[in-house]
């Protein structure tokens, strides 16, 4: 077969919430944008957990601005409401945003149209052509085969870097001793009486997990369940199960992970009809496709954000949006969880745009949870809310780069900060 050639000005890589806000940002710039999605549907980790709150939307209570709060506003005007900002019931967190998770998906699919965006579902990026430092093009898969795309920019949002890697961007796996965050399967239960399931006052419901774990109908690692009432009446998002030890760049590992997963959510669900009064007439639903990913790849960028960054509520110069977000660790070496302060309480840091380019290749980006930090920082930066908001930032900067016809490590910091707050990116 021949190889089918096509240009672009922006290659996205990857439709999570890094991705959308990459190509939206870059569509609105009228540059063509391409947008590669593997799987079919948009979102990442909010589609493969769907209903997960938004967090981190309200750094220091006030909204984060830019696209998230453009989604989340529509989402509220629609009649009846499809989003909401509740309080956390975890310790560290500020407000959260719940929303319907379909009608989400959908806005987000309607605002990638509305921006011109070519969004390619169940099309995967394979390996970049590089020309010494640049990306010359991109060799790309869907069910007709091979193709290739020769992009001015590429952006890769795709939580695990496969492309920059390839490109030579060096990185890291998960923390200094190469552990990553456990995955997660995370279901709804529908029908349950909040009234009555969240009477009590211990908002990880322990004493029902030990019970649960002694008589071994729940796997030792439930010690906690988070339990959290989801957007809808009658609806509770259980994001309890973590499988540990996996490594999110291997599919085979995922593949397995994602059954065990299964079979542990639907043990858990029998657990919660069985024991926790409110949820006797209630059955399972939205069980995830597969595995939501924490953390993989952490790619080497200009600028390493650490957590003494943060711990000093470091505002950069080039910082391109707030967050207040606590460590929010998930067994990585162990079974242990902290939503630890990263702040004090009413204190910020900002996320430098330096975390999101790498020192190498001219013509790349990236977003979103393979950002340049050290392990502290990024569990607390990897919120969905601001992954948006860091694909946000490359998206203006490819049109910075491309009017100014210069690498992306020469894009002018302060147009971009001007051109973020401009668009309402909440920098505080
Ligand atoms: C279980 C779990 C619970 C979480 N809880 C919360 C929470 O409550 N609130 C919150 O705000 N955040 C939460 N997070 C964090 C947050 O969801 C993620 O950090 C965020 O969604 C990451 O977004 P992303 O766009 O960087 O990557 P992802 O969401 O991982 O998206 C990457 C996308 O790229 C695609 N892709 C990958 N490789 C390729 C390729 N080669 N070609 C084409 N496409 C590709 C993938 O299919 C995927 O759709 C949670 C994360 C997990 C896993």
């Amino acid at each position: 077969m021949a190889d089918q050639q096509e240009n672009t000005d922006v290659l996205v890589i990857g439709g999570g919430t890094a991705g959308f806000g990459a190509a939206v940002a870059a569509g609105r710039q009228g540059l063509r944008v391409v947008l590669l999605e593997a799987t079919s549907k948009v979102g990442g980790v909010m589609a493969f957990c769907p209903g997960m709150p938004w967090g981190g939307g309200y750094p220091v209570d006030r909204i984060i601005g830019g696209l998230m709060e453009e989604l989340t506003t529509r989402l509220m005007a629609l009649d009846p409401p499809a989003a909401e900002k509740r309080p956390c019931t975890l310790e560290n967190f500020g407000p959260e945003i719940l929303y319907d998770h379909d009608i989400a998906t959908l806005t987000m699919f309607e605002m990638l149209e509305e921006a011109g965006v070519q969004t390619r579902l169940n099309t995967t990026a394979i390996a970049p052509q590089m020309n010494r430092t640049r990306i010359e093009a991109v060799t790309c898969f869907d069910r007709n085969g091979p193709f290739t795309i020769r992009p001015r920019i590429v952006i890769d949002c795709s939580g695990d870097g496969d492309i920059s890697a390839k490109a030579g961007v060096p990185y890291t796996l998960g923390d200094a001793g190469g552990n990553m965050m456990a995955v997660t399967i995370s279901f709804h239960m529908v029908g349950v009486d909040w009234d009555q399931a969240f009477a009590g006052t211990d908002p990880y419901f322990r004493g029902y997990a030990a019970k649960g774990v002694a008589e071994g109908r729940l796997h030792p690692d439930l010690a906690k369940l988070y339990l959290m009432k989801a957007f809808h009446e009658g609806s509770v998002f259980c994001n309890s199960v973590h499988v540990r030890g996996v490594d999110g760049t291997d599919p085979g590992a995922v593949g397995a992970a994602t059954q065990e997963g299964r079979r542990q959510c639907h043990q858990l669900a029998r657990f919660l009809r069985d024991e926790v009064p409110g949820f006797e007439g209630a059955h399972m639903s939205m069980l995830s496709p597969t595995v939501g990913v924490r953390e993989t790849r952490k790619l080497e960028g200009v600028y390493r954000v650490t957590g003494a960054d943060l711990a000093r509520g470091t505002k950069f110069p080039d910082g391109i949006v707030a967050c207040d977000n606590p460590v929010d660790d998930v067994m990585r070496a162990d079974a242990s969880m902290t939503h630890d302060a990263v702040i004090e309480a009413g204190s910020y840091y900002t996320i430098p745009f330096r975390s999101l380019i790498p020192a190498g290749v001219s013509n790349l980006m990236f977003a979103g949870r393979i950002l340049s930090a050290d392990d502290v920082a990024f569990a607390s930066v990897r919120g969905m809310p601001q992954c948006m908001a860091m694909g946000q930032a490359t998206g203006t900067a490819a049109g910075l780069a491309l009017a100014e016809d210069c690498s992306v490590q020469e894009i002018n910091l302060v147009r971009l900060v001007t051109a973020l707050r401009q668009q309402g990116v909440n920098r505080i």
